[in-house]
This record gives structure tokens, C-alpha cells and sequence, in this order.
């Protein structure tokens, strides 16, 4: 089954490249604080994603880089009087701890810090292209040299304004849009590194006070990085400084995927200006278009209809969701609703998540109750198949996640009404369906709640007062059960226990 993906640059589904292994790059957090449940939704989706492709033998280099060199991360280490290495530092760790949480485990990480080498060579071909300038404050794009500019946000250069920020607003600049790719240290530095802190390479290539080999950049890095003022600036042929945020990004995906890869994704907030700065800084350097050939946007997350905002204080935190909700209940609210799709988050939801993974559940503790051997039967076949073909459509079908879950609870809701018919054989294969197919979803093999033992001799108790038909003993029992927080339902196979 061929799949496709709604590509935003083109606006229409197109086949999934068929280049092995697929090249997948997401834009990663920016480390200075918590992830919020919006950042939540584009990694589960593109986890999810990963993961379905895997199941289909689809090998995938997933790469997502970590933004530890950022405006927000220098205000932020400044408000906190600490270093700005060491807030990074912090926040990528609780990342990964989030990653590990949400069991996101399908990606492989690249931090900016470590790739500054790659930042200046790609931005020196800029330069030498004539994309770039330089002016008081850093070296610039010169958005007008791409004719192309606004291809993929679907707008033009003069709308470009939009996107500039208070950090790129520099009066200098030849255009409105133009936006930074190397930031000057802002504390004024006259010399170069100690020369005996460097390495024999570097002190050899280290002609001038900014001059020398760009080659060189690769062996001065380690031992030419400074924090001045809150700001981390590097020592390198472009002068002492550090980079611009869209060019992080290409110059790692370059390094990785080399200038023309499969498929870039990210939250939709972020087509504009950083995905659009992505393909203008890349094609312009590299001269090959396009950069990525298919560009996948996840939709916005709102908290009880609003935008999450700092002056709305409605930031949900995936930390403080996790602390009320089981991280599987994220995962699956996130993929009852398509990836592309605004969602809107609330209360309720939270609510539609814990009964669907209860439903669920429930379900499969009844098919391990099921003991009676017995083949399996054609229609159990035949219904399998269909579930596994209707499953396979919808995430072919720009991995629509809700109608793949739908297409489980379908041949859910078709097997419960003769469940007790069931044999063991049957039973097994039907769980062991449901259990892979949620596993793309949840991450995660779906846990049951075992029975406390306790519960199992309350249950044993309360069968034998049956058989002697004490049935004011047995009903005293049955809700002694419940009051533990455990259910009986009375089965033509026997009694089950289920957790409430
Ligand atoms: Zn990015």
C-alpha cells in the first residue's frame, strides 16, 4: 500500500520518498524551560509516525536537534543568574527524561553547540555566494537574492517584516526580513584565543586576528568558547560570536542528510519565518532545490480553546500533565486526532483518553480470561484481516491515526457480543493484534492491572458462597471487591475480575 504525505509546500498528498534509509528531521526544543504539551504533540506524532513506518520495514534516520545556543536561553540564564551552559544543560536533561517518559524512543539528537564548525561553513559559502552581508551586529541573509523567499508560508518577501524579531532588528539591515545567521559578541573582544589554549592545528591555521582557514574552525571550537555577559560566543573565521537560530538547523541537517533530504517536520508555528529561513539559507547555498521534498506541519494545540500564551498562564507542562495523567493517556488523546488538525485540549478529553485506555484495557483482560481450546476459525481470519487492512489505509493515508485506532475498536465492537464463544487460539491472536497495533500509538506494550491476591481470595471466597447459594454473603463480597477498587462481572466462562 502505497503511503502518502500531505506535503505543506506543496499543498497536496505526495508518495512517501522512497529513499532508504528515509531522512526525517524535526525541529527540537529550544532548551530553557519545560516542554509544554503543544512541543508534547509534535514529538508523539512524529514518534508514532516513525514508529508505524518501522513496523513496515521502513528504515528511518530520525534526527532532531537540540537548540542550545538561543536568544531565549541567554534572557533566560540572565533573569536567573546562572550560566547559560548550565540552564541548557539542565533543560536538554529533562527533555530526555520527557522523551523517556512519553517513551519517544526513535530519534537520535544533535546539539547546536557541538556542530559550530558546520554553522560556519555553511554560512562562509553564503558569504562567498553573495546571499550574505555583513553589517555592525552579525552577518545577515539578503532575503532579496531568493526569488523564492516565501514559497513555502506562501508569502512574499515584503511580508517578510512579520518575522522580524526584536534580536534581528537591526536598522542596518538591507531588507525588513532579513535575518541573522551569525550574532557579533555583543561584549566587545579585540583578541583572539590564547594561542597555546589551542590545538597544534589550529595555532598553525590561525594567521590573523579573525583570519585563517576555515578548516581550522573544526580543531579551534573546543577550546575557543567563551560566556561573556550571559553570552556564549564562539572564536571563529566570522569573528567571536555564536549563530543565528534557522542556520542551526541547516547546517546540521546538512552534516547529517547532506543538502537535499526526505521529509522535514515540525509544529506549524514554526513554518514561519524558521522553515521558510531553512530553505532559504539551504537552496541558496547548495544551489539544489528542493531542500526537502516533503515538509509536514503538526497542527496547534489549544487549552480549552485558547492558544497556550504566557499572559493566559494556560501553559500545561508535559512534567504537571504526567504528575495527574499515565503518559499513555497523552499518547493516546494525541493520536485520536489527526496530527495536521488543531486540537483542543480540556478537562473532558483528558477524561476521553482514560476511558478509551480503560475500554481498552478491559478488553484484553477478558480475551486472557478465555481458556477453551479451539482452532481459529474463518471469520476470526477474515475479520483480522480487515482490521489490519483498515489500519494500513488510514495511516497510509497521511497517517491518520484516528481512523487506525477506529479501525481497532471496530473489530472490538464486532467480537465483544460472542467474546465468551471465543476460543484460546482466537482469543491470543485478536490480543496479540490489538496490543501491536496500540504499541505505534502508546509506544509502549498496553499494561493490564494484575490482580492483587487479596482480591483473587475475596473473589474465590465470594464463588464458593454462590455455590452454596449464600447470596447476601456473596453480594456483601462483591462490593467489598468493588470498595478495593475492583470489579466482577459474572461471565458464562466464570467470574472476572477487572480493575474498576
Ligand atoms: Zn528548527
Amino acid at each position: 500500500m502505497a503511503i502518502k504525505i500531505y506535503s505543506s509546500l506543496s499543498g497536496k498528498k505526495e508518495n512517501l520518498p522512497n529513499t532508504r534509509p528515509l531522512r526525517l528531521f524535526v525541529c527540537g526544543p529550544t532548551v530553557y524551560d519545560n516542554p509544554h504539551l503543544g512541543h508534547g504533540r509534535t514529538y508523539i506524532a512524529f514518534d508514532t509516525i516513525v514508529r508505524y513506518l518501522r513496523s513496515k520495514k521502513i528504515n528511518v534516520f530520525y534526527l532532531q536537534n537540540i537548540t542550545d545556543v538561543d536568544d531565549k536561553i541567554i534572557e533566560r540564564a540572565k533573569e536567573k543568574h546562572i550560566s547559560p551552559l548550565e540552564l541548557a544543560n539542565k533543560f536538554e536533561k529533562e527533555y530526555y527524561k520527557i522523551e523517556k517518559i512519553l517513551n519517544i524512543k526513535s530519534v537520535k539528537h544533535a546539539k547546536a553547540s557541538k556542530h559550530i564548525p558546520q554553522i560556519i561553513k555553511q554560512i562562509q559559502t553564503l558569504i562567498k555566494k553573495g546571499c550574505a552581508y555583513k553589517i555592525n551586529d552579525g552577518y545577515y541573509f539578503d532575503i532579496s537574492t531568493f526569488p523564492e523567499y516565501g514559497k513555502l508560508s506562501k508569502r512574499t518577501a515584503s511580508q517578510a517584516e512579520d518575522a522580524t524579531s526584536r534580536i534581528d532588528n537591526d536598522i542596518n539591515k538591507k531588507n525588513k526580513g532579513d535575518f541573522a545567521l551569525w550574532k557579533f559578541s555583543k561584549t566587545q573582544i579585540s583578541a583572539p584565543p590564547e594561542r597555546a589554549s589551542l590545538p597544534p592545528l589550529a595555532r598553525l591555521a590561525t594567521g590573523g586576528a579573525f583570519g585563517g582557514d576555515i578548516n581550522a574552525d573544526l580543531h579551534r571550537k573546543k577550546n575557543s568558547m567563551k560566556i561573556i555577559n550571559y553570552e556564549p560566543v564562539w572564536y571563529t573565521s566570522l569573528g567571536w560570536g555564536r549563530p543565528g537560530w534557522h542556520i542551526e538547523d541547516t547546517a546540521i541537517s546538512e552534516h547529517y542528510f547532506g543538502s537535499q533530504y526526505d521529509i522535514h517536520g515540525g509544529g506549524v508555528d514554526l513554518k514561519f519565518p524558521h522553515h521558510e529561513a531553512e530553505i532559504t539559507q539551504q537552496e541558496s547555498a547548495s544551489g539544489k532545490k528542493p531542500m526537502v521534498k516533503i515538509w509536514m506541519h503538526t497542527g496547534f494545540l489549544l487549552i480549552d480553546g485558547k492558544k497556550m500564551s504566557k499572559s493566559l498562564k494556560n501553559f500545561t507542562t508535559i512534567k504537571d500533565f504526567t504528575k495527574k495523567y499515565s503518559p499513555e493517556i497523552l499518547r493516546l488523546l494525541i493520536n485520536l486526532n489527526h496530527y495536521r488538525s488543531s486540537f483542543n485540549y480540556t478537562e473532558k478529553s483528558a477524561e476521553q483518553g482514560i476511558n478509551t485506555l480503560k475500554k481498552l484495557q478491559k478488553i484484553i483482560t477478558s480475551l486472557s480470561f478465555i481458556k477453551e481450546k479451539g482452532i481459529v476459525s474463518s471469520e476470526i481470519e477474515y475479520l483480522l484481516k480487515k482490521a489490519e487492512n483498515n489500519f494500513d489505509i488510514a495511516m497510509s493515508d497521511d497517517f491518520n491515526t484516528p481512523k487506525a485506532i477506529a479501525s481497532i475498536f471496530e473489530l472490538i465492537n464486532t467480537i465483544e457480543p460472542k467474546i465468551w464463544t471465543l476460543s484460546k487460539n482466537e482469543a491470543t491472536i485478536i490480543k496479540k493484534f490489538i496490543i501491536k497495533k496500540l504499541s505505534i500509538f502508546l509506544g509502549t506494550t498496553l499494561k493490564t492491572h494484575k490482580i492483587p491476591k487479596n482480591i483473587t481470595i475475596l473473589a474465590q471466597e465470594r464463588e464458593l458462597c454462590r455455590g452454596n447459594k449464600q447470596f447476601t454473603k456473596s453480594d456483601l463480597l462483591r462490593n467489598k471487591i468493588k470498595s478495593l477498587g475492583y470489579i466482577i462481572e459474572d461471565t458464562i466462562i466464570g467470574p472476572l475480575i477487572s480493575k474498576d
